[in-house]
């Protein structure tokens, strides 16, 4: 601990740059608890759904508080919040660094917020040590990240990924329309289309989030250094069986819905095991039986299937074998089985360069670094469709996520800016290099 403590008191000097280009703690601190105060509920959750007047008003917040800085900022199209400095050179490939400000409902304080406030320091330090020419930066807040509409609206939007039919048919739980939600704060979603960039405008991307998961926690490792992002599939599943009275069908005649769906769900650590990586997991997050009375046989189950893994051939296998076996089931019990695909999302690998540039400002403050795939989707994923993608987790303690119990400790924040700065600026040195001899 005493050693831990002393390697983080270096400084976090850039391979480029003077020791006075550093990370101002204090100053990301209290922006963090500035943001965290907008939408805060009494219960000390945050609740900032994408596109509700405190997402909007987190995201202006933080528009006024880039410029209170001197640095330009701006809502785009698709309800992103894109920060440059004014020095940063137009035509060259900027280091995109960016998560989301937007909460699911009654979430952390952790989950995106602190990526977008590392980013907005890490811009700033290089904008105040008049860099911004030599390191082309770009903070970005993503919309939607955590799916009112579907989920990672803005990345999808940035990665030119988001279709006219993504914009006209998306709507959230209650029913409202992606088109008016947006209309409702001042947005026209059309204009989302028109913020994809070019796949050179792009040198890399760049994320901290939270881990949400209990394994750096568990190991006492400070950070982690993605490896690659999982993929997953969304079924919406339906077993039809038949009605019976509880009391006068015998078992052995019972066409009954909710025993197929246990029965599935018995052999789903089975299929996991044969078919999966050991990263594979599988939940049954909702269901729901008709007709719904204690004394009827159920006559239909509805359950939602979740899919993830980091490889994506394994995936379409786990996909092939979870089919198979609720056909089989069905056939057995005398049920009809049918499913909707609700999403899929490729996994993705990260970048070889962005892990090595990663792991190179981890050793550099004496610490190991715990590489470690990603289970949870993350705007990066979308990204990486137009540029090599890096990111960082934070310890989450407990492994609490997506509510007020989710925290990091603020000396792993602190190291988790540190290190992506130095990566940030060692990438956009050689962004900027490689412009000028483009141009040479
Ligand atoms: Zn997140």
């Amino acid at each position: 601990m005493q050693q831990r403590t002393e390697n983080r008191a270096e400084p976090a000097s850039g391979a480029s740059a003077g020791s006075a280009l550093k990370i101002d703690q204090e100053r990301l601190r209290n922006t963090f608890d500035a943001l965290a105060a907008i939408g805060r509920e009494d219960d000390g959750s945050i609740h900032r759904p994408a596109f509700t007047d405190k997402d909007m008003e987190a995201r202006r917040w933080l528009v006024e508080e880039a410029k209170g800085r001197g640095l330009e900022a701006k809502i785009d199209g698709a309800g992103n919040v894109v920060i440059r400095s004014p020095h940063t050179p137009p035509d060259t490939p900027v280091v995109m660094v960016g998560s989301h400000t937007d909460s699911v409902p009654h979430g952390g304080a952790f989950d995106g917020a602190m990526g977008v406030m590392i980013a907005l320091e890490i811009l700033t330090a290089v904008h105040e040590a008049g860099l911004a020419d030599k390191h082309p930066i770009e903070a970005v807040s993503f919309s939607d990240e955590e799916g009112r509409f579907g989920g990672m609206l803005g990345s999808r939007a940035v990665a030119g990924l988001l279709t006219p039919a993504d914009i006209a048919q998306s709507t959230d739980l209650e029913g409202v329309r992606l088109k008016e939600a947006m209309k409702a704060q001042g947005l026209d979603a059309e204009q989302a289309l028109r913020v994809a960039r070019r796949r050179d405008s792009v040198r890399a991307y760049l994320e901290v989030h939270p881990e949400q998961g209990p394994v750096l926690d568990t190991e006492g490792a400070p950070i982690g250094v993605v490896t690659e992002i999982a993929g997953l599939f969304k079924w919406a599943v339906t077993l039809k069986g038949r009605a019976d009275h509880a009391g006068s069908a015998p078992m052995h005649l019972r066409a009954d819905a909710f025993g197929g769906l246990a029965e599935f769900a018995g052999e789903i650590p089975r299929l996991l095991e044969e078919h999966g990586t050991e990263a594979a997991v599988a939940t049954i997050g909702r269901a729901s039986l008709r007709p719904g009375a204690a004394n009827s046989v159920p006559a239909v189950a509805e359950f939602s299937l979740d899919v993830r893994d980091a490889d994506s051939g394994t995936l379409k296998e786990l996909g092939a074998a979870m089919r198979r076996a609720l056909s089989a089931i069905a056939r057995r019990r005398g049920l009809m089985f049918e499913f909707d695909i609700i999403e899929e999302i490729e996994p993705r690998p990260c970048s070889e360069e962005m892990i090595e540039a990663i792991e190179r400002a981890v050793k550099k403050r004496g610490i190991e670094p715990r590489r470690m795939p990603s289970g949870a989707a993350h705007d990066a994923q979308m990204i990486a469709s137009i540029a090599p993608i890096g990111m960082i987790f934070t310890p989450s303690v407990g492994g609490r996520s997506h509510s007020a119990a989710e925290w990091t400790q603020w000396e792993d924040v602190e190291l988790a800016a540190d290190v992506a700065f130095d990566a940030a600026l060692e990438l956009s040195a050689d962004s900027t290099k490689q412009n000028t001899e483009q141009q040479a």
